[in-house]
């Protein structure tokens, strides 16, 4: 039985947007309030729709488990299409298969174009950009900062699509070379890449300072693909219900815990997202580095922001998670004034904390670890001595985070050829690259060079788009 069809609405966590439809909230991304978007009501799927779809494969699942957050605002066989063409270029038929090696699973998440998760969202995310401008008119032109794995993940969604532009920023020289070269070697016509003179920090505030300045908003039609897109958590529940149907082969009795490494908690927000939607979800582990601000949470129903460490596991080294707003949301029991009593608390303050009842209500969400550098690199070469697997470091930084549940199913967040400093000092050898990343250091680049200055990035797309005018 299919669950029955409902015209979802999506409302902020922090209460001040009129409901709007699944393109609106795919489109304006950040809530107008400052909020993030969530739909008012979640569908619920039952035993036996979960039984049905244990052994479709990922596009068709990935149909059934998008198309009523979705609704009727797009034709079944246009969102069908939409999927199967984010996902052809996959390097492997599953999509994202599970492996086992020394007695844990892992599930691949890393065989799209950029070698890591990203691609599962941000494919289908172009794709819908694309699909929504084509029909409703009008143009897009995506900034957006990166130190690493969502600038190359958010160019490859975008690259040769009409309608959109894309500018990423970059601090010149201080992302590793592979990353810098999967970004700057796209040479179609609307990726621009810069690379600022100066550090992420300085990168993400001239991306601010453009996105406060309204009439260039306007005139350029801004637009964001950061982690806090709707769309990106949506397409990210897929995979949970992917590896769980492979594991229990549709029984509801059936339970599957999982390990996430975790930074801007957009992975494992949307592994909850699946259980409150009737997925048989045992635990829900989260993985961080030393960056631990959730662990502590999880431990004292404290959220307490602290200093940035850089780590082995770069994509994880963040403090403030965007997408734990969405949580708490679901936490405070989707009420947006003790949303926004609480996120004024971690404004204000620095940390936000709830409530004894709350905080068991955390952790039978939850567990929650965090694992240094030496244990990643432990747990590596523990893994590649006794499998001859090589995990990249958040991986790894999920697989120790639950050496003590070896049923968990770990996800394994990007290809370890991306993160080969790394792997080589756990192995003393490297991880030989997917077809992806092969060759990138002979191919040809483009690139500006800017200084950190907000007037010289405006007058660099002001002239930029005013020489390649798209459609
Ligand atoms: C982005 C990223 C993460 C963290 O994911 P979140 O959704 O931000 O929690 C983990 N591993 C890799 C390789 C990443 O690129």
């Amino acid at each position: 039985m299919r669950p029955a069809r409902i015209h979802m609405h999506y409302i902020s966590t922090r209460g001040g947007v009129a409901p709007v439809g699944f393109a609106d909230a795919v489109m304006m991304g950040l809530g107008t309030d400052g909020g993030l978007l969530v739909p008012e009501q979640l569908p619920e799927f039952s035993p036996e729709t979960l039984r049905a779809w244990a052994e479709l494969p990922f596009q068709a699942l990935a149909l059934e488990v998008i198309a009523p957050f979705v609704g009727d605002e797009i034709p079944r066989d246009d969102l069908a299409q939409l999927i199967e063409r984010s996902y052809a270029g996959f390097s492997d038929p599953q999509v994202t298969p599970l492996r086992e090696a020394d007695g844990r699973t892992y599930l691949e998440l890393f065989h799209g174009p950029t070698a890591a998760f990203k691609d599962v969202a941000l494919q289908l995310l172009g794709n819908l950009f694309e699909y929504l401008l084509e029909r409703d008119g009008g143009r897009l032109t995506i900034l957006g900062a990166t130190s690493g794995d969502t600038g190359s993940a958010a160019i490859y969604g975008v690259r040769g699509k009409p309608r959109i532009d894309i500018f990423i920023l970059h601090p010149k020289g201080r992302v590793s070379p592979v990353q810098e070269r999967q970004m700057t070697t796209v040479l179609d016509a609307n990726v621009h890449n810069v690379a600022v003179r100066g550090t992420f920090d300085d990168c993400q505030h001239l991306v601010k300072s453009l996105f406060r300045d309204l009439p260039f908003k306007e005139q350029h039609q801004l637009g964001a693909v950061n982690s806090i897109n709707w769309l990106r958590i949506l397409a990210q529940t897929v995979y949970y219900f992917y590896a769980w149907g492979r594991l229990s082969g549709g029984d509801a009795d059936h339970r599957v815990s999982f390990a996430v490494p975790t930074g801007n908690f957009g992975d494992v927000f949307a592994g909850y997202l699946a259980r409150r939607m009737g997925l048989p979800i045992d635990r829900l582990i989260i993985a961080t580095n030393s960056n631990d601000i959730l662990t502590r949470f999880v431990a004292s129903g404290v959220y307490a922001k602290a200093q940035v460490h850089h780590t082995l596991s770069p994509a994880m080294d963040i403090q403030v998670a965007s997408n734990f707003e969405r949580y708490l949301y679901f936490l405070m029991d989707e009420d947006p004034t003790t949303v926004s009593a609480l996120l004024a608390d971690l404004d204000e303050k620095g940390q936000l904390a709830v409530g004894a009842d709350k905080l068991a209500r955390v952790r039978q969400d939850f567990a929650a670890g965090a694992v240094s550098d030496t244990d990643t690199l432990a747990q590596i070469r523990r893994t590649f001595e006794a499998s001859g697997y090589i995990l990249c470091p958040h991986t790894a930084v999920g697989s120790a985070a639950s050496a003590d549940d070896p049923g968990a199913v770990v996800l394994a967040t990007a290809h370890p050829a991306k993160f080969n400093e790394a792997v080589r000092e756990a192995i003393g050898r490297e991880a030989p690259p997917p077809p992806s990343l092969q060759g990138l250091m002979d191919k040809d680049a483009r690139c500006a060079d800017l200084d950190a200055s907000d007037l010289g990035l405006r007058e660099h797309i002001d002239r930029t788009l005013a020489a390649n005018p798209t459609a």
